[in-house]
């Protein structure tokens, strides 16, 4: 069993859904990745909850 789990989520440039990688060991994180259809850089705001639920929130680099 490992900690990684996959999450659809829309670009916020091209609005692409694109799927990440969390890894649910870090209750808050927050990092940027490019996107992998434009290439742009996301910023990534992931929370992850007590019954392993998790909530991720993408936003423009400069918002
Ligand atoms: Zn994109």
């Amino acid at each position: 069993m490992n900690n990684l789990l996959t999450r659809s989520v829309s670009c916020p440039y091209c609005g692409e859904t694109i799927e990440v990688m969390i890894d649910c060991s870090v209750y808050e994180q927050s990092y940027i990745e490019d996107c992998q259809v434009c290439c742009r850089p996301i910023n990534f705001a992931v929370t992850v909850h007590a019954d392993d639920d998790v909530t991720v929130t993408v936003s423009h680099e400069n918002e």
